[in-house]
C-alpha cells in the first residue's frame, strides 16, 4: 500500500509518521508514506500556495493551481483508488472506513490549511472528504496522521499479533472489555479471578460478556447499529 499526503507543512507530520507501529509497517515494506511539500509546485518566487479569498472575509485560501499540478504529477505515475480531502465537513471517519481503506492500493490524502481549499479542488481533483470529528482543525495534518495510523494498522503483517486488530473497539461494533497486567493485585485492587484461571472458554465468554455490557452503557448507539 501507498499513502501519499500533500501538505504545506511536511514538518508537522514527521514525528507521527515516523514512529512505532507507523514507522515499523514503513521499516517492513508494507506501506511506504509519502509526504510531499505543496510548495514545491508553487509556480511564484515566494513559494505561494494561498491566496486572498474572492469577495473578502478573513483568511486566505489555498489555491488550485499547485494542489493541482501536484496530484497532475502523482497520477502520471500511478493509478490512485482515493483521492481524499481532509475537512471538517467531510463524512465522519470510523472504523469501517478505515477497515475499507486499508484494502486499497494507492491513497492519497490532500491537507487544507488556513480557511481551506478552493472549492474547485473538492469539485473536481478529490474522490472523497474525510472529517475525523466535529471540530475544526487549523489544518489537516493532524487528520491526516490519524487518518493514516487507523488504516497502517489494519494492514496484515503489520501488528505482531494479527487478530489484535480485530478484537479493538469498534470492529463487531462493541467496545473492547477492560485488559489488565500485572501484578494480579496492586493496592488491594485485585484483577478478576477468571482471567487468572487459564480456563480459556471462560475467559472468552467472560470478555464478551464484559464488551456486550460496557457496549451497553457506553455506547448504546452501537448495538443499534448492529
Ligand atoms: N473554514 C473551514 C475550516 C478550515 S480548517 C470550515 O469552517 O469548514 C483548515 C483545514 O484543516 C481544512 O482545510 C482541513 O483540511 C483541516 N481540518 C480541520 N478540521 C478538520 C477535521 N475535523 N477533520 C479533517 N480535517 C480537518
Amino acid at each position: 500500500m501507498r499513502i501519499d499526503i500533500i501538505t504545506c507543512l511536511p514538518r508537522l507530520l514527521e514525528s507521527p509518521l515516523n514512529d512505532s507501529i507507523v514507522k515499523r509497517a514503513q521499516t517492513k515494506g508494507l506501506v511506504e508514506i509519502n509526504v510531499i511539500d505543496l510548495r514545491q509546485y508553487a509556480s511564484d518566487k515566494h513559494k505561494s500556495v494561498d491566496d486572498y479569498a474572492y469577495g473578502g472575509g478573513a483568511g486566505m485560501v489555498m489555491m488550485i493551481e499547485p494542489i493541482d499540478r501536484c496530484i497532475e504529477e502523482l497520477k502520471t505515475q500511478r493509478t490512485y483508488d482515493e483521492i481524499i480531502y481532509m475537512s471538517p465537513d467531510g463524512e465522519r471517519f470510523t472504523q469501517p472506513i478505515a477497515n475499507q481503506l486499508s484494502l486499497k492500493r494507492n491513497l492519497i490524502l490532500l491537507c487544507g490549511h488556513y480557511k481551506g481549499v478552493d472549492e474547485r479542488v473538492r469539485e473536481h481533483l478529490v474522490t472523497r472528504e474525510i472529517s475525523i470529528g466535529d471540530y475544526v482543525l487549523s489544518g489537516g495534518e493532524l487528520a491526516a496522521a490519524v487518518v493514516t495510523d487507523a488504516v497502517v494498522r489494519l494492514i496484515p503483517g503489520v501488528l505482531s499479533d494479527e487478530t489484535s486488530a480485530l478484537t479493538d473497539s469498534f470492529q463487531d461494533n462493541l467496545i473492547a472489555p477492560p485488559v489488565y497486567t500485572r501484578p494480579a493485585e496492586y493496592k488491594g485492587w485485585k484483577v478478576p479471578d477468571v482471567l487468572l484461571s487459564g480456563h480459556e472458554q471462560k475467559i472468552a465468554d467472560w470478555r464478551y460478556q464484559q464488551a456486550l455490557e460496557r457496549t451497553q452503557t457506553r455506547r448504546p448507539d452501537l448495538l443499534e447499529d448492529a
